[in-house]
This record gives structure tokens, C-alpha cells and sequence, in this order.
């Protein structure tokens, strides 16, 4: 199933080229009281909220998936985390481009570990990119996009795709520069998620998915996931192995070769195999 949330905080399955509203079953989802459990009530409760949509979706309403603006489909997820050089073709280009080290020795994930983005970055695909620092390199990063279904600590890498509700297409942008990469990739708007939740079911192997990102139409990336460092498994597994993921929580899993730079009045578009494609558009800063 394809799960998307749009407009004013809609839910919809998504039907070819159309969105079936079927909000109302966010109805099965717990009232809860302040304090809320750490993750995201949708992606918690999500056995029960697709058992619902399942009832309603033969007298859903019916709209065009291009009449509707698309956000993240999880709205709020604890930790963004991130995957850094996780292709070596990646790595390569890194070390050739200090326009992308920075000075920086680029060395391993195993060396770096995984960094967070700060949740207030998370956009979807039906709001634009807003570069807040024009004067520098901001570049695209298309990224396959783990989403947890399940409080995960310590997951052995045999289990752990058990843990994944589902998987989205994510673009993890870039400005380039010295600070650490979880200031610099933390500006609001960097995080894209989208355009839906295609649900684990769907994704019988995510470690051989085709994956690719133009800009106006110009080809920038494209690989296969099968040449992440460390896999899906591998990532949760590390991941946990220092902290808990909690329901919601996104694994942005690194990017391949051809990074570049936009700029405002850029069209992205990238896509992943068994999960679609989407468009963005880039916009100056709110200020500029
Ligand atoms: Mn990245």
C-alpha cells in the first residue's frame, strides 16, 4: 500500500493516479494526553489505521494526486538519521571535490558513524526547497528512506528488517561548508520525504532498488541501492546498537555519486524503484 498525507494533514492511499481520502481512519488512533510517547502516533498505531483504511476505502472520495499537495508522510518522527558516504563511488567524488570536503578527510562510516538532522528541516514534496544560504553550494541528495514501525534497541541485523513499516524516497540537502554536517543539513526545508510510505510489504529486498535525480530534466544521480557500504540491515543494526529508534523514526540511507548543486527556480525530480517518483521545486529563502 501507498500511504500519503496531503493537503491539511489528509491521509490518503494512493490508487495509480489518484488519492483516496480516507482520513478518517486516524479516527483509531489513541487520544493521548501530554506527555506523548517519543515517535509518531500514525506510524504507531499503523496495524490498526490500515485495517480502517481498508474498510473505507471502497466508499473513499476520490482525487487526482495531482490536485493535492503532498507533505511527509510522517509528521513526526523523534530522529532523522543519516547515513554519510555510504556508496563508494560517493566516497571517490568526495575526495576528489573540495567544493564537498571542505578540507575534511573523508574516511569511512565506519570511522564517522551515523549523524542526526534536526526534525524541524522535514518538508514533502508539496512544498518548495527554500535555500537559506544562497552564496553557497547547496546540493541534492537522493536517498532511499527506511521509516520504523517499531521501537527498535539493540536489533540484530537478522531481524531487522521486522522492524521497518515501510520505505520513501528522501532528499537530504546539502550546504556545503566547514560545520558539522548536522547544522549544515538541518536547515528547515532540507529533509524531503515523499512522496508516500510504500509499505515493507511492497519492498521484498531494498537493498536492489535502481535510484535517480534530475534537475530540469538534466540526469544528475543514478545507482542501485546494492551499492550501499552498509545495507538497510546494517544501518539499523548500527543505528541501534547506540540508541533506540522509536515508531517513525527515518534512516536516510546516504547517497550515491553525481551530488550537485541547485538553485531557485530548480526543478528536482527523483525517483526509486517500487516506490515512485516525485517533484520539487526550489525557492529562494522566505527572506530573500
Ligand atoms: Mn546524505
Amino acid at each position: 500500500m501507498r500511504l500519503c498525507r496531503f493537503d491539511d494533514d489528509r491521509l490518503g492511499l494512493v490508487d495509480g493516479s489518484d488519492v483516496l481520502d480516507v482520513s478518517a481512519a486516524l479516527d483509531s488512533l489513541p487520544a493521548r494526553p501530554w506527555p506523548q510517547p517519543p515517535g509518531d502516533a500514525l506510524i504507531a498505531g499503523f496495524d490498526k489505521v490500515l485495517a480502517r483504511v481498508r474498510q473505507l476505502t471502497p466508499q473513499a472520495p476520490r482525487r487526482a494526486l495531482a490536485s493535492v499537495r503532498l507533505r511527509a508522510p510522517v509528521a513526526n518522527p523523534s530522529k532523522i538519521v543519516n547515513a554519510p558516504i555510504n556508496y563508494q563511488a560517493h566516497i571517490d567524488e568526495a575526495k576528489r571535490d573540495q567544493g564537498i570536503a571542505h578540507g575534511r578527510e573523508i574516511k569511512t562510516i565506519a570511522d564517522w558513524g551515523l549523524f542526526l538532522k534536526a526534525t524541524s528541516s522535514l518538508i514533502g514534496p508539496g512544498e518548495p526547497i527554500r535555500l537559506r544560504f544562497s552564496e553557497r553550494r547547496n546540493d541534492h541528495e537522493v536517498e532511499l528512506a527506511v521509516i520504523i514501525g517499531h521501537t527498535a534497541n539493540r536489533v540484530a541485523r537478522a531481524d531487522a528488517l521486522a522492524y521497518v513499516c515501510g520505505y520513501a524516497i528522501g532528499l537530504d540537502m546539502t550546504a556545503r561548508g566547514t560545520e558539522f554536517p548536522s547544522f549544515r543539513k538541518s536547515i528547515d526545508t532540507y529533509s524531503v520525504l515523499g512522496p508516500w510510505l510504500v509499505t515493507r510489504d511492497e519492498v521484498p529486498d531494498p537493498n536492489s532498488l535502481d535510484l535517480w535525480l534530475t534537475v530540469n530534466g538534466e540526469p544528475r544521480q543514478r545507482s542501485n541501492t546494492r551499492r550501499m557500504v552498509y545495507d538497510v540491515q546494517r544501518l539499523i543494526e548500527y543505528a541501534t546498537t547506540f540508541y533506540t529508534l522509536h515508531p517513525g523514526d527515518v534512516i536516510f540511507t546516504g547517497t550515491p555519486e553525481g551530488v550537485g548543486p541547485v538553485k531557485p527556480g530548480d526543478e528536482i525530480r527523483a525517483g526509486i524503484e517500487r516506490i515512485g517518483e516525485l517533484t520539487i521545486q526550489v525557492a529562494p529563502d522566505y527572506a530573500g
